[in-house]
């Protein structure tokens, strides 16, 4: 509190999920400063935009709201903007040319520096900027309280994979887990106060614990399924090359751990993998997919899949939808292509035009959409076990919640409550989302 005023704040975060647990991460430490979180933008003495660079895209609109937000700073003179996360840390000090009307820019790694920093604002005003350098592995800082069902827990930072089109290892360094109890301990009390469900993070959560010898991400799967209430784990992004038979037997001991994969494998052949640097071949990862369709007869699969990427020619694209056609996914989040400076695939010869590279999308989901259709009309007339997360945005009377193959169910409300596993007859499957009734 400042001249008895409620000091109130706003975090936007961009990007991954990654970014919005840092983001629920600098709450946290604003809330235990004496903030509240303002409704708008207006309202706030602080706003954070917790930024992403994986897309040049993405930069461009992030300048444009901090350019909108100018004139904010001009009715509130006391308004602090701050600039944090994967694209501060790549534009440092650059972003007060842009734009001198932010405050601070904080670099990955350096989110548990809010507090000295906003004391240093306080007390002299002047822009700051930290950035990540060393990438050790950070203090740990304990998000807002969650009133939700869900919490998204980052069990490592960094990445070592460098893969030819991303820049994430060059903005949030090398891979660093942390501690297995930490890690159970922040889930523990997270579940105490009403959280039923986790997704555990990282870059490549199979990494994790390799800097480690205490434990690896199946041990770490096997200590956060005994967490005493706990309803269900997800966990994200896990790299094709290292999921090992550990982490397969581990998820098939657990009574928590989801029976959703999601297998990013980028693109359908080889010569496309290896310009990607992804490190493995399509042979593996379809042997992957038939062992874990063995343990798993019932088990979803989504992928992420990139069209367009330097060199990409039309035999490639036509083997790709071959590749979707026999590995048959659930559901994947397609992009197209985007030059990222700083990366090697921007240099690369061969870059694709970009009518041909929106032409290929379009197939390339064509074809998704009519997969996904497809797999979810067998659950016609089959029960599925759906939590409860409440009324869907357009019709208060229809409840909607995932299944644990993560997918989105629809149907009328009767007496159930948010938070309660019900179950659901399939009577509608759609391809984006299966509607049904209560079964009593
Ligand atoms: S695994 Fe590849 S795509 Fe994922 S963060 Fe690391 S370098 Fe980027």
């Amino acid at each position: 509190m400042l001249d008895n005023k409620q000091l109130l704040y706003k975090i936007l975060p961009y990007g991954c999920q990654m970014n919005f647990s840092d983001g629920e991460r600098f709450a946290g430490q604003l809330e235990r400063m004496g903030y509240k979180p303002a409704d708008k933008m207006e309202d706030a003495d602080i706003i954070i935009i917790n930024t992403c660079c994986v897309r040049e895209n993405a930069e461009k609109k992030i300048y444009g709201k901090i350019g909108e937000i100018k004139h904010l700073k001009q009715q509130n003179p006391n308004l602090i903007l701050g600039i944090t996360g994967c694209m501060a840390q790549k534009d440092g000090d650059k972003i007060f040319k842009k734009a001198p009307h932010v405050d601070f820019v904080l670099g990955t790694n350096k989110m548990y520096d809010l507090p000295a920093v906003l004391e240093e604002i306080y007390t002299s005003r002047g822009h700051i900027v930290k950035l990540a350098g060393d990438y050790d592995m950070p203090p740990n800082v304990e998000p807002a309280k969650n009133d939700s069902l869900f919490a998204y827990v980052p069990i490592m930072y960094g990445c070592n994979n460098f893969c030819t089109y991303c820049i994430v290892p060059y903005v949030r360094g090398r891979e660093r887990s942390r501690a297995p109890e930490e890690i159970v301990a922040e889930i523990t009390k997270m579940v105490q106060s009403g959280v039923k469900e986790v997704t555990l993070l990282g870059q490549n959560v199979n990494s994790y614990g390799k800097d480690r010898n205490d434990a690896d991400f199946a041990d770490l799967l096997t200590m956060v399924d005994k967490i005493e209430g706990i309803e269900r784990i997800r966990y994200m992004t896990s790299h094709p090359r290292d999921l090992t038979d550990k982490v397969i037997a581990a998820i098939k001991n657990s009574k928590h751990v989801c029976e959703h994969f999601h297998l990013p494998v980028q693109y359908g052949t080889d010569k496309m993998l290896k310009a990607m640097n992804r490190g493995y071949t399509t042979a593996y990862y379809k042997e992957l997919i038939a062992k874990i369709r063995r343990d798993f007869p019932n088990a979803s699969f989504t992928t992420d899949l990139i069209v367009g990427f330097p060199g990409e020619t039309d035999e490639d694209f036509s083997q790709m939808l071959e590749f979707l056609r026999e590995i048959r996914y659930d559901a994947a989040y397609t992009f197209v292509y985007s030059k990222r400076s700083g990366t090697p695939a921007a240099t690369m010869k061969n870059q694709v035009p970009e009518a041909i590279k929106k032409d290929r999308l379009h197939k390339l989901m064509d074809l998704q959409n009519e997969i996904s259709l497809e797999i979810n009309e067998k659950l016609l007339n089959q029960t599925v076990e759906v939590m409860v997360e409440g009324p869907s945005k357009t019709d208060k009377t229809v409840y909607t919640g995932h299944t644990r193959t993560n997918k989105i169910v629809l149907w009328q409300h009767k007496d159930e409550k948010v938070g309660d596993l019900v179950k659901v007859k399939i009577t509608h499957p759609q391809t984006w989302v299966l509607k049904g009734e209560l079964e009593a």
